[in-house]
């Protein structure tokens, strides 16, 4: 099934999507990319949504991709003796502790002793998604005893941020090691970091996926935000995790770093995924809020790579539905001239490279002349990438002998992707795009399109032809450089 958009749409699984019929619906709807949430459910269910997609990607014949998302150094509260949890009353005061007893009104346990350990008189700790707001009044060896800011209910397990502390903890649990070896061993294609903080967190699971999943970093800390450059430089893509950030920042704050955080992504040449919230009452109601709308085409509009759901495709009611108004909102802004002005205004230029002066040079002919795509050969995806960065007017549709390369870009802002058979000289590119362009009908018979390909073959990163090919052209010998 051809898509007819830039943007691509990443789909959570959890119990609303997790059946092949269900995640095919999805796939139908226009999602390119389905999530695993390593939050929730066990090594079983996720094996499970592993081999739907895989089935779903068998049976609709096109490259899908599979993004595991690790919990990452999640801080939880324990849980309390009464059901429901307690109320907790501004102004009243509260510990957290190293205590294993439930908890009660005036105390629960911590299960970190690090943050305990690391928090100071005045710092501030948000329990359950910011709703209630503590203040430290005094810093134990084996407390906090709090100032309650904000009250509100508070019950078992509900995640604290420290938005005020480096957290002094590794980039990756115990439990999120177990989950990458589990993940990486059924084959995945993108892995997603919570709660980076630091270009070496993103590092240290690139050394453990070793090659096996390309690195997503999610930037939901404030000290992420700081090192931005930093960790686009040593990750494959980066996640704008709006709910976290908004918790560890002030919600107005959120905006403008999105806006930045996508510019940066866009201009050093890694994808960038715009998420939560986004149609959040398409959990609950058919229709979202206009706001919400407004909000997947201002991504849209910044040239995010992809927008994501969550919970609105993994426990929502309206899955399906939800998908479908990504993919709707896609095709009305993609259409508006406007959208294409802001694009080019955004790019930022080529870098002085071989492989960039051919990708912007297969960008501008798209340009000048009516091609219908631009064909783009590739092993590792890199080039891929590079091509992508240019957001061209045209499909970019990659060509690559690696379905592994071929799923992993199928995040890519423009891409379509297909597994080829390996060519091994630039004339067989040629021929072998020139039957895909009709195969999946980007172009007719005296179309023009766009090959670009590394020679020699099977060496990333030598991006180095251009070329333009007319469908029903007759590639002999003597018009081809190889
Ligand atoms: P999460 O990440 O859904 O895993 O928390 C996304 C976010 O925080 O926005
Ligand atoms: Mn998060």
């Amino acid at each position: 099934m051809r898509r007819y958009r830039n943007v691509k749409i990443l789909a959570t699984l959890g119990p609303a999507s997790d059946t092949p019929e269900k995640i095919r619906a999805l796939y139908e709807a226009g999602a390119d990319v389905f999530r695993i949430n390593m939050s929730h459910g066990s090594h079983e269910d996720a094996a499970e949504r592993h081999a739907a997609v895989r089935q779903v990607e068998d049976e609709v014949g096109a490259p899908i991709a599979i993004l595991a998302d690790l919990q990452g150094p999640k801080l939880r509260i324990d849980t309390f003796a009464k059901d429901g949890g307690e109320l907790l009353e501004v102004g009243q005061a509260f510990r957290l502790d190293l205590d294993h007893t439930p908890g009660d009104a005036r105390r629960v346990y911590l299960p970190h002793p690090e943050i305990i350990g690391a928090l100071k008189p005045d710092n501030t700790l948000l329990i359950n998604d910011g709703k209630i707001r503590l203040t430290v009044t005094e810093a134990g060896s084996d407390y906090v005893e709090t100032r309650v800011e904000v009250g509100g209910q508070i019950s078992n397990r509900k995640g604290v941020n420290v938005p005020d502390v480096e957290i002094p903890l590794a980039a990756l649990t115990e439990k999120d090691r177990e989950d990458l070896e589990v993940m990486c061993s059924l084959g995945i294609d993108w892995l997603a970091l919570s709660f980076v903080q630091r270009p070496s967190d993103v590092i240290e699971a690139r050394d453990l996926a070793a090659g096996r999943a390309a690195i997503m970093a999610k930037i939901e800390k404030p000290q992420a935000v700081d090192q931005i450059d930093g960790i686009l430089d040593v990750a494959d893509g980066i996640m704008v995790a709006r709910g976290d950030l908004g918790v560890e920042l002030p919600a107005q704050a959120v905006p403008p770093i999105q806006k930045r955080l996508v510019r940066r992504a866009r201009s050093m040449g890694r994808p960038v995924v715009v998420a939560t919230q986004m149609l959040e009452s398409m959990i609950t109601s058919p229709t979202p809020t206009r706001a919400e709308v407004t909000d997947v085409s201002n991504a849209i509009y910044e040239g995010a790579d992809a927008v994501m759901l969550s919970a609105e495709s993994a426990v929502g009611q309206y899955a399906p539905q939800a998908v479908a108004m990504m993919r709707d909102v896609a095709e009305a802004v993609e259409a508006d001239a406007n959208y294409r002005i802001i694009l080019t205004r955004s790019r930022t230029p080529a870098e002085p490279t071989v492989p960039d002066a051919i990708t912007a040079a297969a960008r501008e002919v798209a340009e000048t002349l009516e091609v219908k795509a631009i064909c783009c050969f590739t092993h590792t995806g890199t080039t891929a990438m590079r091509m992508a960065r240019e957001r061209p007017l045209v499909p970019i549709a990659i060509m690559t002998p690696i379905r592994k390369t071929a799923r992993r870009m199928a995040l890519l802002w423009g891409a379509h992707c297909v597994v080829t058979k390996d060519v091994g000289r630039f004339k067989e590119a040629v021929i072998s795009a020139l039957e895909m362009a009709e195969q999946h009908e980007f172009a007719d018979h005296g179309d023009y399109i766009a090959v670009i390909a590394g020679v020699p073959f099977n060496v990333a990163g030598t991006t180095n032809i251009l070329r333009i090919a007319q469908v029903g052209e007759k590639v002999g010998p003597g018009d081809t450089i190889v």
